[in-house]
């Protein structure tokens, strides 16, 4: 779960790191009250589960209450990089001397934590690492030694000497809440060094693993906060297990072995799935309609690969559902079916019976991908 920067800089704060004084505010009139608040001046920023917001619009400095109104309004309104906007954080405009970068996450394929540190903070962290690895220190920290004072004196030693002391209990409180709140990354960019030479937070992103929420009662309940995707809702609801993936082909199985081997094969065949949802055992033809509608409501889906082993799941049934979601809704994209096991030659027949221009039935899973493949105009 990746919690909002005002969420981040709450926890921050309570473990002692510094971060610019700021209100959280739900309406342009609160986000000018702050801005009046604040001498007039402050700063606007978007709170969205996402990064990149000073390059996007999403990061404003303003000089008056009318003026942070103004940004508000805008953000509230048309919403940030297809994110929905409920809320900005305004803060005090600080002068800001240097610019650094910090964070810790956990390293899995290392089986520890990985801290990181550089002075040239404030731009893209990946670029840097591409451009000039040299200019980023990095730690990799043993879960049960901890942060050591030698782990830390690397990772500051790269700091100019007057930041070190403070970038020092950063760095450990940093440590402390990640274990502490079973985060699995805390990063700060831009850790800023004013010009009466204090070190705070400037921005703060926490990730809490969403496994152990189930131990951080007051995280969990954060999740309330976030915008629901409707297309997940919709599944939710139905009793669907549906999970959103960033590619072009959507999928439809029955049990998540062959769902997971669909991924698979489809990416095999040069493709990448936009999205996976799992209609379980017995799946009925009303669920096999809905199912198809979820998975079409994602406007990322160029094509959708139905493929379905029939065990209790019986193939004739899962025909008549998907030509029931065919009557139902339009679909704009091909559906490629494939049905084998219990009464697959019984459900072929209905599809090849119903003729309909939007199914391409087909006998095997790779013949399957193939196809989606080739619809979606990825193929390898
Ligand atoms: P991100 O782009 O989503 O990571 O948003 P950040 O919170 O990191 O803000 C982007 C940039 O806005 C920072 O790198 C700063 O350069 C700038 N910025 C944010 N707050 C202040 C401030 O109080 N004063 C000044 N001068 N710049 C700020
Ligand atoms: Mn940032």
């Amino acid at each position: 779960m990746d919690l909002y920067e005002h969420m981040g800089k709450d926890l921050f704060r309570a473990q002692g790191i510094a971060t610019p004084e700021g209100r959280v505010c739900f309406t342009p009139e609160e986000a000018a009250e702050a801005t009046a608040a604040f001498g007039g001046r402050s700063v606007v920023k978007v709170q969205v589960q996402a990064g990149g917001r000073g390059k996007g619009g999403g990061v404003v400095l303003v000089d008056a209450p009318e003026r942070a109104a103004d940004e508000a309004a805008r953000l509230l309104r048309d919403g940030f990089a297809g994110h929905v906007v409920d809320r900005v954080l305004v803060e005090e405009q600080l002068p800001i001397a240097r610019e650094f970068y910090t964070s810790i996450v956990l390293d899995r394929s290392a089986g520890d934590y990985l801290a990181l540190m550089t002075a040239e903070g404030g731009i893209d962290i990946e670029t840097l690492a591409r451009e000039r690895p040299e200019a980023i220190r990095r730690v990799h920290v043993d879960p049960m030694l901890g942060m050591r004072p030698y782990h830390v004196r690397t990772l500051v030693g790269t700091l100019p000497a007057d930041a070190r002391d403070e970038a020092t209990a950063v760095v450990l409180n940093l440590f402390d809440l990640l274990r502490e709140r079973d985060a699995t990354l805390v990063e700060v960019n831009p850790l800023v060094q004013l010009e009466d030479g204090r070190v705070l937070a400037l921005d703060a992103k926490v990730t809490i693993d969403d496994n152990a929420l189930v131990r951080q009662p007051d995280l969990a309940a954060l999740q309330d906060q976030f915008p629901i995707d409707p297309v997940e809702k919709r599944a939710k609801d139905a009793g669907l297990q549906y999970v959103k993936l960033d590619g072009e082909v959507g999928i439809i199985g029955n049990g998540a072995g062959l769902v997971m081997s669909t991924l698979d094969v489809v990416a095999q065949a040069g493709a990448r799935a936009a999205n996976f949802l799992d209609v379980g055992g017995g799946a009925s033809a009303d669920t096999m309609a809905t199912s198809l509608e979820v998975i079409l409501s994602d406007p990322a889906v160029r094509c959708v690969v139905v493929n379905i082993f029939g065990g209790i799941t019986r193939c004739d049934v899962v025909a008549k559902g998907v030509l029931e979601a065919l009557g139902r809704i339009e679909a704009s994209v091909p559906i490629v079916l494939r049905l084998d096991g219990t009464n697959a030659e019984e459900g072929r027949r209905i599809i090849a019976d119903a003729a309909h221009p939007r199914i391409v039935s087909v006998a095997t899973m790779d013949a399957a991908a193939a196809e989606a493949a080739r619809l979606a105009g990825v193929a390898a």
